[in-house]
């Protein structure tokens, strides 16, 4: 069996300026990115089209399924245009003010809705919290703040308002347009940034079924509305990403490393992927070695059941990419052999399902019997989530005629997707299913393998058997 030393976590790679070219890219994938994320709060369409493009080219010549995950910029508020960058004193004091009626020596902010929301009292957080202000006071929607933490302050940098409501969609226009070009290039995932309720989640993907689109939702937790409401987007959410950058702003850095863990348990629980997210190798943007502190981050990450490890401006903008790649690789390598299968039989009274039953079972069986792999044909890739969850020791092959699924399907923990052809009768799709596993070299013939699937060929949700094969 070829998969022993295969690792488990996915790693997701950002792109930008310093990996969109196509020599950098192939050197991503083969040093072990799974999922690329486009950063649609930068770059243009041109740029995430021809990204992509790249992409799916390499996915080709490496015959490596690879998600693509299109993360919209969602209500974001923002400094407006500056003529230069400005240098707030501790001390000092400014206008804070709504970008279309700022005048010369205030400082704007889009939205305009910041004039409505801000009380004496708030703080306003700029460029990740580096700049901190306090609201003295309001009148006529000009926010009269002192400084409290003083720096240069750039055009667009991001604000936030902790714990306070703001009036705006969660999709703006921007969002609108980017969702359509990014569809209409095929992304696997859209990523909704700064999710506040499970409706949040539901809008999007409406409007993604109203577009026609396959792609699936990554609500982005890093609101404390967010935190709150989590349990009913994990009900509506196809997947979530621990956002630790803005959650770290909007709830103090002090709270994130116990959420992370809630938040991966939690969709651990629901068979969800979950992304841990941002600044996982951050010195890696300017050197070659991560800290001992990076490394035991991602390794904790790994440890607490994440499914995916993201980089961001490591893979973007840094000096390093793809040893950026190469060290999370080796970090969660090093740490995986020490995970335990999660199997848990349900509580007394606790509501379960035939496929999540199933799911155990042939974990259950996989593990007693040494089977070399644990087979998952499946329509949409929720059969081979529901198995993953369970973190089991044996690798999962994921089998689906789907080719959008099998690139989904790229960032589940251990899942690994294979295309195979479509077929109508279920005797035919177990049959094909073996073989592709034997053809991709994952398993060889004469392993014993554990199969689960359903007898109802192409309906979701129908996982009703277990079956043990020699192949
Ligand atoms: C984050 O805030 O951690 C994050 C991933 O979102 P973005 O990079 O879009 O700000």
């Amino acid at each position: 069996m070829a998969t022993a030393t295969r690792r488990r976590t996915k790693i997701v790679a950002t792109i930008g300026p310093a990996s969109s070219n196509g020599d950098v890219l192939r050197r991503l994938v083969e040093a072990g990115v799974d999922a690329v994320r486009l950063n649609f709060s930068h770059g243009t369409h041109d740029d995430h089209a021809a990204t992509t493009r790249a992409v799916r080219e390499v996915q080709d010549e490496l015959g490596k399924p690879l998600t693509v995950i299109a993360d919209l910029q969602g209500p974001k508020l923002r400094v407006g245009d500056l003529a230069a960058p400005r240098v707030l004193l501790k001390g000092e004091e400014i206008l804070v003010v709504g970008e279309q009626v700022a005048v010369d020596g205030e400082l704007p902010v889009a939205p305009a809705v910041i004039g409505e929301v801000l009380r004496p009292g708030h703080d306003v957080l700029i460029d990740d919290g580096l700049v901190r202000l306090t609201v003295q006071e309001v009148d006529q929607g000009r926010a009269r703040c002192r400084v409290v933490v003083g720096g240069e302050v750039k055009s667009h940098k991001g604000v936030n308002l902790p714990g306070v409501p703001i009036p705006i969609p969660s999709l703006t226009k921007k969002d609108l347009d980017d969702l359509s070009f990014a569809l209409s290039l095929g992304a696997d995932f859209v990523a909704l940034s700064f999710v506040r309720a499970a409706a949040d989640v539901r809008d999007l993907q409406a409007i993604i079924r109203q577009h026609g689109s396959p792609a699936r939702v990554i609500a982005k937790i890093e609101k404390s509305e967010a935190v709150e409401s989590l349990d009913e987007i994990l009900l509506e959410t196809d997947a979530v990403m621990v956002a630790r950058g803005d959650l770290g702003v909007e709830i103090g850095a002090a709270t994130v490393p116990l959420l992370q863990k809630r938040i991966i348990l939690r969709c651990l629980e629901a068979g969800k992927p979950v992304i841990t997210a941002t600044q996982m190798l951050e010195s890696m943007i300017e050197h070659a070695e991560p800290t001992r502190a990076e490394a035991s981050d991602v390794a904790n990450a790994v440890l607490d059941g994440t499914s995916a490890i993201m980089l961001s401006a490591e893979t973007a903008t840094g000096n390093y990419p793809v040893e950026s790649v190469r060290t999370m690789d080796s970090i969660a390598r090093a740490v995986e052999p020490s995970m335990g299968y999660r199997h848990q039989m349900p509580e007394p009274g606790e509501k379960t399902t035939v496929g999540r039953a199933m799911s155990n079972a042939a974990c259950d069986l996989a593990e007693t019997l040494g089977a070399s792999a644990i087979l998952v044909p499946t329509f949409t890739g929720r059969t081979a989530s529901a198995v993953a969850r369970l973190r089991p020791r044996r690798p999962v092959l994921a089998l689906s005629h789907h080719q959008t699924s099998v690139q989904q399907m790229a960032l589940e923990w251990g899942v690994i997707p294979l295309l195979i052809a479509q077929t109508e009768n279920v005797e035919d799709l177990w049959s094909r299913s073996l073989e592709a596993a034997v053809k991709s070299g994952l398993v060889e013939t004469g392993d014993r393998v554990v199969t689960t699937a359903g007898t109802a060929v192409n309906l979701p949700g129908s996982t009703n058997v277990i079956k043990v094969d020699i192949a």
